[in-house]
């Protein structure tokens, strides 16, 4: 059943799956294929291109996620750290190790602010020296010492790291480098995570262009909008995995929810030999005056420098401004005064937003990166539980689809056939790990 139309009546003809997931981006479908490797029938609808949301708009690294460290979340770091390593074992054709190295321009820097963040005091981070960093890798270290997957972080010298990395602000006292990993075709993976879905449970249906668009006592409303046409399925759970428009599509099905608290964030991709030369293939992490994480990595034969944190209201409306873009110049020349980089050199620039959870705090950088079901249950108008997915990073949607499934599963009485862990991604199958596949 290839053609669209067809899919699209097939849904129409026997309108009832057990489970309803909403949203195609890493999250969704990364559950999708969870559930369909349990034997559990399902259907996929994104209202757009499938991961046409944030997954397609991140910074592409597979991390652990050092900057967490700062703010106690190790649980999130230790699954992020296991997750990263069976990436690169399961996805080795689009994720492989990233040599990433810090400026560090003090040594004790840290040492006061670092601890009163750590313990929840309302503290604007920055100002991270050597001792500290090195503290975060070594714990990075030690999590992953058994399934070792990445060399182990190094101080250099400043001399070193000025002759590694030319134009590098020589302000530094030194420089830290270590690996996490980066996905070159996030996109690509997660139309593969569908094929794999389809293939081992051709029950499963998975189709774009169809918007959750209301609810009915036993079923949801699905809106095609190629054809503008409505249908009700009939649902046991509905999983709402919208990422940033998750109030949104609550909204479409008369829940009133304040779950996310979305972040914007910026990258350009900027076309210069001299910065992509000095970069050398590793990634530079590096901190900006206000206290910001921002990162400049080469990419195919260009580079990607990003990102930004701001607070949006409406994910539709998130663009790449003016004032991010200056602001993205600024912390360049700050850590690279030595090379000429111009915004005549910008081939391009995208935004996404973070489905980050709702939260209180002055500084959206110390929103936890966490992920979490807020479950709804039924109620008088409603027989069907909605899940709404909120966080979740490209890192940990593994781990996130497999807790989402055992939740839905332990629902429907469903017993889990088989773990997830180290079944290969889509082209992962039988590629060749060897070093120099990684390295290409
Ligand atoms: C700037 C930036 C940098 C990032 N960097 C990294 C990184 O380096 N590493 C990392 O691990 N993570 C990173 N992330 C986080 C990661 O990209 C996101 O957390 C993740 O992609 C969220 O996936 P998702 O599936 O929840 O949401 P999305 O990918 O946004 O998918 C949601 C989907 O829901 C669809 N949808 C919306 N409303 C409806 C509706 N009513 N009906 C049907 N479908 C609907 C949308 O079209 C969309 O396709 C970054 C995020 C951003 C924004």
């Amino acid at each position: 059943m290839n053609n669209r139309n067809e899919r699209w009546q097939g849904i129409k003809d026997n309108p009832q799956y057990p489970v309803v997931i909403a949203g195609g981006g890493i999250n969704g479908i990364g559950l999708f294929r969870e559930l369909a490797l349990q034997g559990v029938d399902c259907l996929l609808i994104d209202k757009s291109d499938f991961v046409a949301g944030s997954s397609s708009k991140s910074s592409r690294m597979i991390h652990g996620g050092l900057r967490y460290l700062e703010n106690a979340e190790f649980r999130l770091v230790r699954e992020a750290l296991h997750e990263r390593n069976l990436l690169i074992d399961n996805a080795p054709h689009y994720v492989s190790p990233l040599r990433t190295t810090i400026p560090l321009f003090s040594w004790l820097g840290g040492m006061i602010k670092s601890p009163l963040i750590f313990f929840g005091l309302p503290v604007k981070p920055g100002g991270r020296g050597a001792m500290i960093v090195k503290g975060g890798l070594t714990f990075y270290d030690f999590v992953t010492r058994k399934h070792r997957r990445t060399p182990r972080n190094y101080l250099s010298s400043k001399q070193k790291a000025l002759r590694d990395i030319p134009g590098l602000n020589p302000n530094i006292v030194a420089a830290a480098t270590y690996w996490d990993a980066r996905i070159t075709q996030a996109e690509r993976l997660c139309i593969e995570m569908i094929q794999d879905a389809l293939k081992a449970n051709p029950n499963c249906r998975a189709l774009n262009y169809v918007r959750l668009d209301g609810a009915e006592k036993d079923a949801v409303v699905l809106k095609d909008e190629v054809s503008g046409e409505s249908v009700p399925v009939k649902l046991q759970v509905l999983v709402n995995a919208t990422g940033a428009w998750v109030d949104v599509a609550n909204a479409a099905i008369g829940l009133e929810t304040k779950f996310m608290g979305g972040t914007k964030g910026s990258h350009l991709v900027i076309d210069n030999r001299e910065l992509f030369d000095a970069l050398g293939g590793q990634m530079v992490y590096y901190e900006h005056g206000d206290g910001r994480v921002c990162i400049v990595f080469g990419f195919m034969d260009k580079v990607i420098m990003g990102s930004t944190d701001i607070h949006v209201d409406d994910p539709d409306e998130a663009r790449c401004d003016e004032d991010e873009i200056s602001y993205m110049f600024e912390t360049l020349r700050d850590v690279f005064p030595g090379l000429k980089v111009s915004r005549g050199d910008v081939v391009y620039k995208f935004c996404g937003v973070r489905p980050l959870p709702a939260a209180s705090g002055e500084f959206s950088g110390k929103t936890s990166r966490d992920h979490s079901i807020e479950t709804t249950e039924p109620d008088g108008g409603r027989t069907f539980p909605v899940l709404s997915l909120i966080g979740g990073k490209l890192t940990t949607f593994r781990a996130f689809a497999e807790q989402t499934a055992d939740a839905i599963m332990s629902r429907l009485g469903v017993e889990r056939k088989t773990s997830t862990e180290h079944i290969p991604l889509g082209g992962g199958r039988d590629f060749p790990s060897d070093e120099a596949a990684r390295a290409r």
